[in-house]
């Protein structure tokens, strides 16, 4: 079982991650945007982090930025909106920026799993 904190600002993406994620038999912190997120990533050190780039005000770039800041070996996986043109870039400066991860919504949950326990073995 490990902790993992989702930051995202979509609702249903949090239920549907959260669900997903306890039924695999992990504990789940949400929270809804950077500022937030990061106070609980301070608070609850998860093992794993479910970060979004998008969000209204503070931006997940950010957010990864001062997690690895705080924690050089963090694992964070960095998820953002598909078939927008900049979503790829944003998806390499996550890499660049300590990512374990990067993906592209639509997440597949059963994938989702995968991922995470796969980043949480490395
Ligand atoms: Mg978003």
């Amino acid at each position: 079982m490990a902790k993992i904190l989702v930051i995202d600002d979509d609702e249903q993406i949090r239920y549907l991650f959260k669900r997903k994620l306890e039924s695999k038999g992990h504990l789940v912190l949400l929270e809804d945007d950077g500022e937030p997120g990061l106070a609980s990533f301070k608070e609850n050190k998860p093992d794993l982090i479910l970060l979004d780039i998008i969000m209204p005000r503070k931006e997940g770039l950010e957010v990864l930025r001062e997690i690895i800041e705080l924690d050089p070996k963090a694992k964070v996986i960095a998820i953002s909106a598909g078939g927008r043109g900049r979503a790829s870039d944003y998806l390499d400066y996550a890499w660049r920026f300590g990512a374990k991860k990067v993906l592209e919504k639509p997440v597949d949950l059963d994938s989702l799993a995968t991922i995470v326990d796969e980043v949480l073995n490395n």
